[in-house]
């Protein structure tokens, strides 16, 4: 039996339709002049998310990091959320290729107020860093899949754009964010100056990611991508995989998020873990292993013996993510497993040979 995957709504595999869709896909030099292929999902993209252009990229981290850069010259710094995928997943790449300072705000799961931030614009002096740019994410990885409240939301950019700084979001899981509330991705977009989306997740396309902006700041972006190494050729073969996800796949997100309920009501029932948040939001379940049963990682090593695949990603955290390859009934199953192996660990019986925490 193939286990049941929930490490990460990036393991998805390609279907038959959507490799019949990308095997016909015409494709041009999209660095010379144009690939038509990935142009209409450039285009597309920019339509659903109100703005004027997109740029396709090979990954989530390089739409940030080339908005980050963007924005921002060497010796800037930006806002952001402790627990952000800028921050803490893209190996500092701010720093690293753009000179750039992170200021990091501690949010709830995910969550800062507007109030957090006032007072951090560091003044015109020429000692200090000069502060440019806040970049949010919605939905928030490490907050369990958490929308962010749209008026929150839209307090933060007001407030960002009367104190001339630009921002950003990262919206790699944003269409989960359209489909678990009334609010369209344009409505989401339409405070930030550049918005990243991921194709590679929920959406389940084998590769890529956008960036959307004005023109001006597609071209721009353009450049950067060039010189990060993500001009791409006939990439219409990878853009085809992203433009049948965007076509095809957004309406059924609700599945995913249907079946993350399943798993987090079953933790909800477990003595010794605990749901953070309580609430689950969309298709990311984060939940705590009590210390009577062991660690996460021993936890996620007892779930693996039983074919149940997840990732430890802290001593005691345990994260489930949901995805188009994941059936209702293997989430089921999957809950099955996590209330039998929990009960089984409480009573000190292991499976898996002791494994090295390694998140
Ligand atoms: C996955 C993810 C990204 C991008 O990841 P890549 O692996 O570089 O495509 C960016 N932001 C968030 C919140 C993510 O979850």
């Amino acid at each position: 039996m193939p286990p049941i995957d929930l490490r990460s709504d990036t393991v998805t595999r390609p279907t038959p339709a959507m490799r019949q869709f990308i095997a016909i896909a015409p494709v041009g030099d999209d660095v010379i002049d144009v690939d038509p292929t990935c142009d209409r999902l450039e285009k597309l993209t920019a339509e659903l998310l109100g703005k004027e252009a997109a740029v396709f990229m090979p990954s989530g981290s390089m739409t940030n990091q080339v908005a980050v850069r963007i924005h921002c010259k060497p010796g800037d710094e930006f806002i952001c959320e402790s627990g952000c995928h800028i921050y803490n997943y893209e190996q500092g790449a701010f720093a690293q290729l753009s000179g750039l300072v992170a200021r990091t705000v501690e949010g709830k799961f995910g969550v800062l107020h507007v109030d957090q931030v006032r007072g951090l614009i560091r003044p015109d002096n020429e000692h200090l860093l000069r502060t440019r740019l806040i970049c949010l994410e919605n939905t928030h990885n490490r907050g369990a899949g958490k929308i962010q409240p749209y008026e929150n939301m839209v307090a933060i950019c007001e407030w960002a754009h009367k104190n001339s700084l630009r921002t950003h979001l990262d919206g790699a899981r944003l269409f989960n964010a359209v489909a678990a509330t009334n609010i369209d991705a344009n409505t989401w977009s339409q405070r930030f100056d550049t918005v990243s989306v991921c194709f590679s997740k929920g959406l389940g396309a084998p590769v890529g990611s956008a960036l959307a902006g004005t023109k001006e700041a597609m071209k721009e972006a353009r450049r950067h991508r060039k010189l990060f190494g993500g001009g791409m050729r006939q990439v219409g073969i990878i853009a085809a995989g992203a433009l049948y996800a965007l076509e095809n796949n957004r309406g059924r997100l609700l599945e995913d998020h249907a079946n993350a309920q399943i798993l987090a009501e079953a933790i909800r029932q477990t003595d010794g873990l605990t749901l953070t948040p309580d609430v689950v939001d969309t298709n990311i379940v984060i939940f705590r292993v009590e210390e009577a049963l062991g660690t996460a990682a021993e936890f996620a090593a007892e779930l693996k013996e039983q074919n149940v695949l997840c990732f430890a990603i802290g001593p005691a955290q345990v994260r489930l993510v949901t995805h188009l390859d994941v059936s209702q009934a293997q989430c089921t199953a999957a809950s099955e497993i996590i209330q039998s192996t929990a009960a089984a660990m409480a009573k000190g019986k292991r499976k898996a040979k002791l494994v090295e925490a390694a998140y």
